[in-house]
């Protein structure tokens, strides 16, 4: 199945970023709607999934599922369905060598499978990343803006001590140009009031006071363990130059020595400022996934352009899988495809020795997550 001889094709995996399978049936439609960061239906006449994603699938998927490579579209997607989606799932998430899973349980998707349950579908281990913004929204439905400012903090020290790390998607709910300190008590306070005031109205918590996203991000520093930051492309509502890491500088600046480890997630179209951070900043580390499905026969560009600067320390392997087992089998095949690839090519131009090439695809795949996550304890 893959084309480099490097043996970054069959290391295990730690999967440091993804969200889960759908395990219930999925019409076409509702594959489609999963097979994109678009919230709207494609033109008519036209099909969302003719896109790299798509030949992905019908590269890597189709012969996962008993087809040959390259199988049309409806072919596949009726092979899907004749098996079943609890089989195609399974076939799926095991072809990917993956060891581990840090799930992000943070998205209000019911259909999405618990930490335990995944365990059991991809027969791996799966440990919790939590995030910061959904603690508060469900904190502050059964709480008083007095008590969200004064028990927050703990409240998310508290939900998280079975997890392994947070996760803020400040990025999409505000941008990244915020200012690089901690907020001051008196100016939470007055976010907490009004925020708990528009919810009378509305009925709902939805976190996107700056203020408030900002308590959350240093209450997150205050709990101790590394932050995964949403970054660049990875939702149809986000406003991409907001989401452009280096608005970070100030606050990477001011939070080098606090002994917590940003992850910057994705990073696509920004991978190059991205490394530039993780480089600069000991705290910082960056991945590509996401891309690593969406991008398809370009996915090796991402990947590249990730192991530009960076030393080899700061990069980590993560599919920001959501939804189809299919981003899952994908990234995973891409990745190792990709990386087998560049290190092959390293090698054969006198940059690498094997040895070298084997050590750095280890990092990648596995090590500098269980060293920065600290799954090994
Ligand atoms: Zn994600």
């Amino acid at each position: 199945m893959t084309d480099g001889n490097h043996r970054s094709v069959d290391l295990p995996l730690v999967d440091h970023h993804c969200h889960g399978v759908v395990e219930a049936e999925l019409s076409d439609d509702g594959f489609r709607s999963l097979a994109t960061e678009s919230d709207w239906a494609a033109p008519p006449g036209t099909d969302s999934l003719d896109s790299p994603f798509g030949l992905a699938v019908r590269r890597f998927c189709a012969p996962i599922l008993g087809l040959e490579p390259l199988a049309p579209l409806d072919e596949y997607l009726a092979r899907r369905r004749s098996i079943g989606a609890a089989k195609a799932n399974r076939l799926l998430l095991r072809s990917t060598g993956t060891s581990e899973y840090l799930l992000d349980t943070g998205i209000r998707d019911a259909r999405l499978p618990e930490p335990d349950a995944m365990a059991v579908l991809a027969d791996a281990r799966v440990r919790e990343i939590v995030r910061i913004e959904r603690v508060a929204e469900e904190f502050a439905a059964e709480s008083t803006a007095a008590g969200f400012v004064a028990k927050f903090p703990a409240t998310l020290a508290a939900r998280s001590r079975e997890a392994v790390g947070l996760k803020s998607i400040i990025a999409y709910r505000h941008g990244f140009d915020i200012p690089a300190e901690r907020p001051s008590e008196g100016e939470v306070r007055k976010a907490a009031d009004e925020w708990f005031h528009a919810a009378e109205r509305t009925g709902t918590f939805r976190v996107t006071d700056p203020v408030l996203l900002r308590f959350g991000l240093w209450s997150g520093i205050d709990a101790g363990l590394p932050i995964q930051l949403h970054t660049g492309y990875g939702d149809g509502d986000i406003e991409l130059f907001r989401a452009d890491p280096s608005r970070l500088t100030p606050f990477f600046h001011a939070t080098r020595t606090l002994g917590v480890d940003f992850m910057l997630l994705h990073c696509y179209p920004f991978i190059r400022e991205a490394g530039i951070l993780a480089q600069v900043f000991p705290h910082v580390y960056l991945d590509t996934g996401l891309v690593s499905h969406y991008l398809g026969p370009s996915a090796g560009t991402a990947i590249r352009q990730a192991m530009e600067i960076a030393p080899f320390s700061k990069v980590l392997y993560s599919s920001d899988s959501y939804g189809l087992a299919e981003h899952y089998a994908v990234s995973a095949t891409s990745w190792r495809t990709e990386f087998a690839a560049l290190m092959d090519e390293w090698i054969a131009a006198g940059w690498a020795t094997t040895q070298d090439a084997d050590r750095i695809a280890t990092m990648v795949a596995s090590k500098n997550a269980q060293r920065v996550y600290n799954l090994n304890a």
